[in-house]
């Protein structure tokens, strides 16, 4: 009996084991051409998706995916028609984490992603207009902002307001960066400082919130802009859906902090696709900075608009 006993525990720890060693490994996730479906029951091709003409959106359900930064600019700008700016490089892991956990995290973003933070700063033209941007790339570190990250910010307002030109954050990830505690919180007060010089002087800044963001960036800096734009299916809030839910303990509406939501409440002026966002920026920095021949040339209530919202931005 004893011995049937063991015999069965053995063998279903032999079939787990062998379940387990049958699921792929993260590496063989990552190169693989297929991935798990946003739509529909059967695994996608990632080439279907991640390519210049969906530009990492989903073509059936229109969920977006991360874009990072540089090729955000590239196609915000048109490739090679921006530069990218140096930021301030600061000591790493400021607080001297044991093991050299925080460090080696870094080591890793920095290899995945080719940058030294999780902000990249542009300037470029489109239409004629010179425009200074900056960008989080979610896959270095969720995103997180460090005091780096925050000094590059502080960096993209300075460039702005030397160089007379708008202002455009493309803003994603999950807020301050745990690693530099309160330094990193510092970051939250820093930046909504630095958009504000921006604001004083005269120069208009639109916050495009896109793929998911929360934390110290959605209540910061994102926050108080003139413009709040969202790419399409964004979630935006605080705390996390799950993390409301086990402090309220009550049952979230289906679209709790997706940017459809938060813009039938106000929170947002509008959302868009990927693929038609750049032509809307644009035509709202042409009001803002009276610069729309088409919008100034019709006397009719469209340019009744442009000159009130020309006036707020003066
Ligand atoms: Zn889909």
């Amino acid at each position: 009996m004893v011995g049937n006993w063991i015999t069965r525990i053995i063998t279903q720890a032999e079939k787990i084991k062998t379940a387990i060693k049958k699921r792929a490994s993260k590496e063989e996730i990552k190169n693989s051409k297929w991935m798990s479906p946003c739509c529909g029951s059967n695994p996608i091709l990632k080439s279907s998706i991640f390519n210049e003409k969906e530009l990492n959106t989903c073509p059936n359900c229109d969920k977006h995916y991360p874009f990072p930064p540089r090729q955000r600019f590239d196609h915000f700008y048109g490739a090679n028609n921006w530069e990218e700016i140096d930021t301030p490089k600061l000591a790493d892991d400021p607080l001297s984490w044991p093991g050299g956990v925080y460090k080696k995290k870094l080591a890793s973003a920095r290899k995945l992603t080719n940058q030294r933070c999780s902000v990249l700063v542009a300037l470029g033209e489109r239409d004629g207009i010179k425009i200074t941007s900056f960008a989080i790339n979610s896959a270095f570190i969720g995103g997180a902002i460090s005091v780096e990250s925050a000094e590059a910010i502080l960096k993209a307002c300075d460039v702005a307001i030397e160089n007379k030109t708008p202002l455009l954050a493309w803003s994603e990830g999950g807020g301050q960066i745990m690693f530099e505690s309160g330094l990193s919180l510092q970051g939250m007060a820093r930046t909504v400082l630095g958009v504000s010089e921006v604001k004083k002087n005269n120069l208009p800044y639109i916050n495009i919130y896109t793929n998911k963001c929360y934390g110290g960036i959605s209540a910061s800096f994102c926050g108080v802009s003139d413009i709040a734009f969202a790419e399409k299916s964004t979630m935006i809030g605080f705390a996390g859906q799950h993390i409301v839910k086990n402090q309220t303990r009550e049952e979230l509406p289906e679209n709790f902090q997706s940017s459809q939501e938060l813009m039938r409440t106000g929170f947002l002026d509008a959302e868009f696709h990927r693929k038609e966002i750049n032509d809307k920026i644009m035509t709202v920095l042409k009001i803002l900075l009276k610069k729309n021949s088409v919008i100034n040339s019709e006397q009719n209530e469209t340019s009744e608009n442009s000159q009130s919202l020309s006036r707020e931005a003066s």
